[in-house]
């Protein structure tokens, strides 16, 4: 069925992208926003715009019934969650759907299975995928905690079921450790989550984050569109993230991203993916799944050509997939560099009045952002207000692009963390690519110094 209004069920620079891929196909949008975000760029420029609550997100954009009742009074055909909010919520997708309203996002039983970190790895191991060693089920008490820890080998990962935005974990290094840890890993499962379920894996030691993005047409058909290298994060959160990646061969590309359409297929999953990997000395090991469209996406546009938000809503339309495995071509190469108002050496939040902004341009330069001059951040949200995304036809040629492109940036009122990846690009190490998930933690270390 084509769809004529789609709501936007999120805010700030991915409210925007999904507006845009939606007016170049000739659908009508409905944003829907809290108090805060009355001026927000999306705001402004859907065909309509609806209030659903107060700042707080649990009151407007984690506020299902008042997003429901929106999509009603506007008469929005289909719902697109963006990423974070209720994207993941398999509860929300069910109630999307029994309202007659085309959710744009992977089947609700999809979302379910894969948000349980637990039967995530079950999934993954049924359809072949390989897991990092460890439990194979919940953890429940401290015996046996130890006899996996034991047979994995410390140091050992405590996480928790229901767990995401990188808390929620604890390492422990030795077995005098794991009581202390698994109790403190469980109730703060509890206080995040609602729910106190752990598990055990294996620590990699200096592995690299390696995501594989897939789409599926629901009918058991499914492709991958390569790799996405987001081994640059603070605290597990993802900083600048590149497509392809440094280290892996075009081989690997192909057998991996075999490994994972077939298994996208078997399921029989519908809409965009991502199977994140952990990645040491040539072996991949699966870590979770994501039901969703990522932050990150716009690399892998930038290397395939391919509009995601654009697929997404034609596999919600009932659409077949866009492309063949075989039609799908790498191109060349591409980094997103996330811009948080944050400083930049202590990424204290800073929000306030954006008093002057001025995105860079010219060939391959892509700014997805929602600032403008005039424009107040506030305070309520995540920090990141813009991505900043580059392509080169090599990856030299990409990090030139991006100093470029960094220099020309221009936001002034709050702080940003715009120096923090001008230092990155001139570190050698960086600039070879042989950064590991640990990499950037210790180099802010040492700027520390
Ligand atoms: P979340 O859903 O909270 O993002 P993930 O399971 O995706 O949690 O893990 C986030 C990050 O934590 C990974 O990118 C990696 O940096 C680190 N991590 C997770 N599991 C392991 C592990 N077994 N060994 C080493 N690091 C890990």
């Amino acid at each position: 069925m084509a769809i004529q209004k789609v709501l936007i069920a999120n805010r700030g620079e991915i409210a925007l992208r999904i507006h845009r891929a939606c007016h170049e196909m000739g659908i009508k949008t409905v944003a829907v926003h809290s108090t805060a975000d009355a001026d927000a760029m999306h705001v402004r420029l859907a065909d309509e715009a609806i209030c659903i609550g107060p700042p707080p997100a649990g009151e407007s954009y984690l506020n299902i019934p008042n997003i429901i009742s929106a999509a009603e009074i506007s008469q929005a055909d289909a719902i697109h969650p963006g990423y974070g909010f209720l994207s993941e919520n398999a509860r929300f997708a069910e109630i999307v759907e029994s309202h007659d309203i085309i959710w744009i996002g992977p089947k609700p039983e999809h979302i379910r299975t894969m948000g349980d970190k637990i039967e995530a790895k079950r999934t993954a191991a049924r359809l072949g995928l390989p897991l990092v060693p460890g439990s194979d089920g919940p953890v429940e008490d401290l015996a046996e905690a130890k006899r996996i820890a034991a047979e994995a080998g410390y140091p050992v990962i405590i996480k928790a079921a229901s767990g995401g935005g990188g808390r929620g974990m604890k390492v422990c290094q030795s077995e005098d450790q794991l009581e202390t840890l698994m109790q403190q890993a469980g109730s703060e499962a509890k206080a995040a989550f609602g729910d106190a379920t752990v598990y055990i894996e294996k620590y990699l030691g200096d592995p690299r984050h390696i995501e594989f993005q897939i789409f599926g047409d629901g009918n058991g058909n499914a492709i991958h569109l390569g790799e996405r290298d987001c081994s640059l994060q603070r605290r597990h959160q993802k900083v600048l993230e590149e497509a392809p990646s440094p280290v892996i061969t075009p081989e690997q590309r192909e057998e991996m991203g075999h490994l994972v359409a077939r298994a996208m297929a078997e399921m029989g999953y519908r809409g965009a993916g991502t199977i994140e990997f952990l990645y040491e000395n040539g072996e991949f090991y699966f870590i979770e799944m994501n039901t969703r469209l990522q932050v990150e996406h716009p690399v892998t546009e930038a290397i395939t050509g391919l509009d995601l938000v654009r697929e997404q809503i034609r596999i919600a339309e009932g659409h077949p997939l866009t492309l063949r495995q075989q039609d799908v071509v790498f191109r060349g190469h591409a980094i997103e560099c996330r811009i948080n108002a944050e400083d930049p050496a202590t990424f204290a939040p800073s929000p306030g009045l954006v008093s002057h902004f001025h995105a860079p341009g010219g060939m391959n330069v892509r700014v997805d952002s929602g600032l403008y001059s005039g424009y107040r951040v506030p305070p309520y949200y995540d920090s990141m207000i813009a991505k900043l995304i580059v392509y080169g036809t090599t990856r030299a040629g990409a990090m030139r692009r991006l100093r470029r492109a960094l220099e020309e940036f221009v936001i002034e009122g709050v702080r940003t963390t715009i120096p923090l990846h001008q230092k990155l690009l001139d570190d050698p190490e960086f600039q070879e690519g042989s950064y590991t998930i640990k990499w950037l933690e210790e180099w802010l270390q040492e700027q520390r110094g």
